[in-house]
């Protein structure tokens, strides 16, 4: 697979939720290639500031069309950059970047918190196999995202901290019922930390193979600055090209 740098007009930018866009940008190279849990890195700017630039996963592609689309929250500097960016502006962008999903899940449950659902979008959509999804938010406003999945999936699970919207507490209130009756043979997981290590162990405690989806500080996100570096068994794993997918056994310091 090659590694590109493109200049990406964008195309499209929208409001998801709130402080949640969609940015769709043509780059034909880069969505030829792009394989789901892949990320590209965007230049937010053309000043010398911000610097680096920022890891985003690749949430939509569409290779007849030749486009990408990535969904990001707006949190800080180079995000806020990201939401000001024009259509008919370009980007510059690498990619497809790192390391992505095992698509061999004859069986699929996707688990999914927060932003870590913009790559599983992609996932979802790639899967030839009816896939059934499981997503946790802290309120129903949250959970915005079950009208994005809703049509690529068999059935859609929701849990919210407050219970306004599905079972009531985090996706390990549902998840093993959903593990003893799915028969399930493989787990995809991306979110917040705590929820990827916690979910995690209950689908190793029941005996499946589980896949998580590691956010890490990059900088370069080619593998040659380690600074997304984290431990794996027995080696020093490279977030930004062994990963960001790894099967979680191969994580030991997350
Ligand atoms: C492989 C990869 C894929 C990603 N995919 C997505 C995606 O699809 N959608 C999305 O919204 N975000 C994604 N992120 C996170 C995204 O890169 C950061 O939110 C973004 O770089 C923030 O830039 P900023 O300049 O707006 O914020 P900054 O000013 O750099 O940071 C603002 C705050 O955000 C937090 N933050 C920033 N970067 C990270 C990070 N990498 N991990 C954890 N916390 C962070 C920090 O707590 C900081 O206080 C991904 C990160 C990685 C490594």
């Amino acid at each position: 697979m090659t590694k590109v740098i493109c200049e990406a007009k964008v195309i499209a930018q929208k409001f998801l939720a709130p402080d949640v866009k969609l940015i769709e940008v043509k780059a034909p190279e880069i969505a030829s290639q792009g394989q789901p849990g892949q990320f590209v890195n965007v230049e937010v700017s053309r000043q010398a500031a911000p610097l680096l630039r920022r890891p985003l996963g690749l949430a939509v592609v569409n290779k007849e069309a030749g486009t990408c689309s990535m969904i990001y929250r707006i949190i800080g500097e180079g995000t806020h950059l990201l939401a000001d960016t024009c259509v008919g502006a370009t980007l510059s962008i690498i990619g497809p970047l790192g390391h992505g999903f095992d698509l061999n899940a004859k069986r699929p449950l996707v688990v999914g918190g927060g932003l870590g659902l913009a790559p599983l979008l992609n996932l979802v959509t790639s899967l030839a196999v009816p896939v059934d999804i499981l997503i946790g938010g802290r309120t129903k406003a949250e959970v915005f995202w079950t009208e994005l999945f809703r049509e690529h999936v068999r059935n859609v699970y929701v849990t919210t901290d407050d219970g306004s919207c599905g079972t009531q507490g985090n996706v390990n209130a549902l998840l093993p019922q959903l593990l003893a009756e799915g028969e399930y043979d493989c787990v995809y997981v991306c979110g917040p930390v705590p929820m990827m290590k916690a979910v995690a162990q209950v689908v190793e405690q029941a005996g499946l193979p589980c896949q998580v989806s590691l956010e890490k500080y990059m900088a370069c996100g080619l593998g040659a600055c380690l600074s997304c570096t984290c431990g794996g068994i027995g080696k020093r794993l490279k977030v930004c090209t062994d990963g960001p997918v790894f099967w979680s056994k191969e994580v030991a310091e997350w």
